[in-house]
C-alpha cells in the first residue's frame, strides 16, 4: 500500500463515519480502530503517516511483535481477539490501550488473578454474541447485564468501561441491524455502571453499526487495500 493510496482509504472511510454519525447527531463522536490483523508494519507506518493512530489485532503474538517493531510511533493498540488463557500475562505485558473481547467469566477470573498478581489493571469490553451465533465466543444477550455487574463486582483489576460485538453474519440488513440494536440495547443498561465505548461495526457494515448507536468501529479491508 502506498501513501496515496493509504490517504484515499482513509478518506473514505473518514467521510462515511462522518456521515453516519451526522445521522445520529452531530455530538455523536466515533473512534475509528484500524484492524491490521492481516497487515505488515510498513502498511502500519504507511497509514499513520496519512493521520490514523490507534490499531487492532486479535492474536497475542502478532500485537507484541508490531508494538516492538513500530515502538518509536506514538501508536495506540487495541486487542480484539479471543484470549486462550495461555497468553493472557503476555497480553498484561504488551499493556494494550483496550480489550474489547473479555467472552466468557471464567477469562474473566483469571485475567482478573493474574493482573492482581502483577498489580496492573487493564481497561476492558464485554463480548456480546449479539445474534447468538454458535461459531462466536461472549455473552449472550440475556446473560449480558448480569455478566458486566458480577465482573465489576468481583474483578477489581478489570476496569470495564463498554461492551463489543460482531454483528450477525448474515446478507441481511435488517438481521444484522437487529444484531446491532440489541447491542446498543445492552450497552445502555450498563452506562450508568460507567460504560462509555459501544465497540461495533467492520468494514461491511460499520455505518450501518454507527445508525445503530456504536462510537467505536474496528475497519480493517477498508483501510489497509
Ligand atoms: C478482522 C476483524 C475486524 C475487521 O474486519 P474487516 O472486515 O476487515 O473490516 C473487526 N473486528 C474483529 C473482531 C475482527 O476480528
Amino acid at each position: 500500500m502506498n501513501k496515496i493510496q493509504a490517504t484515499q482509504n482513509l478518506d473514505k472511510v473518514v467521510s462515511q463515519i462522518e456521515g453516519a454519525r451526522l445521522r445520529v447527531s452531530d455530538h455523536h463522536i466515533v473512534k475509528l480502530i484500524a484492524v491490521s490483523k492481516y497487515s505488515s508494519t510498513k502498511d502500519i507506518e504507511t497509514l499513520y503517516n496519512v493521520g490514523q493512530r490507534a490499531y487492532g489485532e486479535n492474536k497475542v503474538q502478532d500485537l507484541k511483535e508490531k508494538m516492538v517493531i513500530l515502538d518509536e510511533l506514538p501508536l495506540e493498540w487495541h486487542f480484539i481477539g479471543h484470549l486462550q488463557k495461555n497468553k493472557i500475562n503476555n497480553l498484561i505485558d504488551a499493556k494494550p490501550t483496550l480489550m474489547h473481547s473479555l467472552d466468557s467469566l471464567e477469562l474473566a477470573h483469571e485475567l482478573n488473578k493474574k493482573l492482581l498478581a502483577k498489580n496492573r489493571t487493564m481497561k476492558c469490553l464485554l463480548q456480546i454474541n449479539c445474534a447468538n451465533e454458535e461459531s462466536k465466543t461472549g455473552f449472550k444477550e440475556e446473560e449480558a447485564f448480569d455478566a458486566y455487574k458480577s465482573i465489576l463486582k468481583d474483578c477489581s483489576a478489570i476496569k470495564l468501561i463498554g461492551v463489543m460485538s460482531i454483528g450477525a453474519h448474515s446478507k441481511e440488513r435488517l438481521e444484522i441491524k437487529k444484531s446491532f440494536l440489541s447491542t446498543k440495547k445492552i450497552y445502555e443498561q450498563v452506562k450508568p455502571f460507567g460504560a462509555r465505548y459501544c465497540s461495533m461495526g467492520m468494514s461491511s457494515d460499520f455505518e450501518l453499526a454507527i445508525e445503530c448507536g456504536s462510537n467505536m468501529i474496528r475497519v480493517g479491508s477498508s483501510l489497509f487495500k
